[in-house]
């Protein structure tokens, strides 16, 4: 059966979902809707789980391929992937709103990227090493897959962050089951094309569309055996609650509130344009964003025009206009909440550019990017994420202060360091406590665990140590 709005993809094919309900995508720039798809009801995860545990338990099938053959189809998918990377690019962008230069550069490159990487890891990682053992013999230690994934993922770089999990996962020799955000549907079907072009044997790689209960179910499932989430910290926590109840490990990219450390002999001119992709891209809905900006008392005045003269030389518009720089927000119910936080931000701080929508955009969830200063770390909009293009700018004493007030947060996710003296920048970066950290510069390396501590999450994804989360080991002691 060919794809239409009633289904889904499961054991490689598209079937007509069990739900009755049904849910509708829509543009962030445009307010129009593109398509609708299934709220997939308990009764599809259960034929997804199904399909990908039948894949796994096969003695003859994906898990037990010999590397160089799942690396082969592997290498196709990223072939396939990146084919179809431009049209992969405008469906983001058509559903969230997505600078098109921002997923031209990330969502239509990342999925062959990274698959191409994890099929080459794949080939120079040795599943089985031997050492000798203590207590006499050799211990054979297997790098074995873990079964049955179950990845969730957001709206704000659906695909990269899906291959965050869909690549090492099916490196591995997992088999998953995917549900992509609701209001990012649209871009995970072009993945199944390239999936099925590639290759990929039939329910290794499935797909169920809908929220937050499909996604719910799926963690849940009896057969589910290993959870890879990227969210909110909310939905985390939940999610890490029923992993902790049914001990299924879990990994979980969650929220951030990270801090901008201007050093006090940084030089603004130079830098400030810089800055701007660790603080507002995306509009602001980027997990690791330093939207905490902590600046010296005795340049703060310097450091407070600099963003407000930023901000307000940043184009806004129509996503598809590659001269626009920031686009809209995904939605009506992010922007209401966006906006919650502006108005509270009047009452706790000085506004210093933006706080309202840009003129002359009538369609669209347009917020124009927003500037507060004098803000107290213990201010709402200094604690809690906004997910918004609104920076709050945070005076400081001297370097320890600035580090204690990087660190005085729930978040642990990123963060840079601003300084003339790359040296004195790398110093203080490792005072912060968080999973990464930027020195004059913020570019996730996909070489490189990624991750948070505190409430941005919990293990690691990209790098070996990606490959290696998706694999138990199992050591077996020959006498
Ligand atoms: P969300 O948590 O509402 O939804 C994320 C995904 O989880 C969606 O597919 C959703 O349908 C599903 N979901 C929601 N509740 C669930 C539940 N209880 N059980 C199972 N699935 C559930 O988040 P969002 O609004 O789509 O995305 C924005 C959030 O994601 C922000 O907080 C952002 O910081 C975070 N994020 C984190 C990273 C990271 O790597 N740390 C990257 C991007 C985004």
């Amino acid at each position: 059966m060919d794809r239409d709005s009633d289904t889904v993809f499961i054991d490689g094919e598209w079937i007509r979902a069990r739900g009755p309900r049904r849910y509708e995508i829509v543009s962030a720039s445009t307010e129009e809707t593109l398509a609708t798809a299934p709220v997939g009801a308990v009764e599809d995860v259960g034929a997804a789980v199904a399909a990908a545990r039948r894949a796994f338990d096969d003695p003859a099938g994906w898990a037990h391929w010999e590397p160089e053959r799942r690396a082969a189809v592997l290498d196709r998918f990223a072939d396939a992937l990146d084919e179809r990377g431009s049209e992969i690019a405008r469906l983001v962008t058509g559903q969230n709103g997505m600078p098109i230069t921002i997923s031209s550069a990330s969502e239509a490159v990342f999925p062959g990227m990274l698959t191409r990487y994890y099929a080459g890891l794949l080939r120079d990682t040795p599943v089985e090493t031997e050492r000798p053992s203590m207590t006499g013999g050799t211990t054979v230690v297997r790098h074995v897959p873990i079964g049955v994934v179950a990845a969730i993922v957001p709206w704000n770089f659906p695909q990269t962050l899906t291959f965050y999990k869909l690549a090492p996962a099916l490196a591995a020799g997992n088999t998953v089951v995917l549900k992509p955000a609701p209001e990012t549907t649209l871009d995970a079907y072009v993945v199944v094309e390239a999936a099925t072009a590639a290759g990929i044997p039939p329910g290794v790689f499935n797909i169920v569309t809908g929220g937050p209960e499909t996604g719910a179910a799926l963690v849940e499932h009896p057969d589910v055996d290993k959870v890879a989430f990227t969210g909110s910290t909310r939905a985390g926590r939940s999610i890490a609650e029923t992993c902790g109840r049914l001990l299924r490990p879990v990994t979980l990219e969650l929220g951030g509130k990270s801090a901008t450390i201007v050093l006090d002999d940084v030089d603004l001119a130079t830098e400030v344009g810089k800055m701007f992709t660790c603080t507002l891209v995306n509009s602001g809905q980027t997990c690791m964003l330093g939207t905490r900006v902590l600046a010296p008392r005795s340049r703060y005045g310097e450091v407070v025009d600099a963003f407000a003269g930023l901000v307000g030389m940043l184009p806004v518009g129509d996503p598809f206009d590659p001269g626009n720089i920031l686009g809209p927000l995904v939605s009506a119910r992010q922007r209401e909440r966006v906006e919650g936080y502006i108005a509270k931000g009047r009452d706790e701080a000085r506004l210093v550019a933006g706080g309202g929508r840009p003129e002359g955009l009538d369609k669209g969830w347009y917020v124009a990017p927003t500037v507060f200063a004098d803000v107290a770390n213990d201010a709402v909009i200094a604690r809690e994420e906004i997910f918004g293009p609104v920076l709050a700018v945070i005076p400081y004493d001297d370097e320890d202060d600035a580090i204690r007030l990087a660190n005085d947060s729930a978040y642990g996710l990123g963060g840079t360091v601003w300084s003339a003296d790359p040296e004195r920048a790398r110093a203080v970066a490792t005072r912060v406590r968080t999973g990464t950290v930027g020195v004059n510069f913020y570019n996730i390396d996909h070489h490189s665990p990624f991750g948070g501590i505190k409430d941005s999450g919990i293990g690691r994804e990209l790098g070996p140590e990606g490959l290696a989360s998706f694999r138990h080991t199992q050591s077996v002691y020959l006498g």
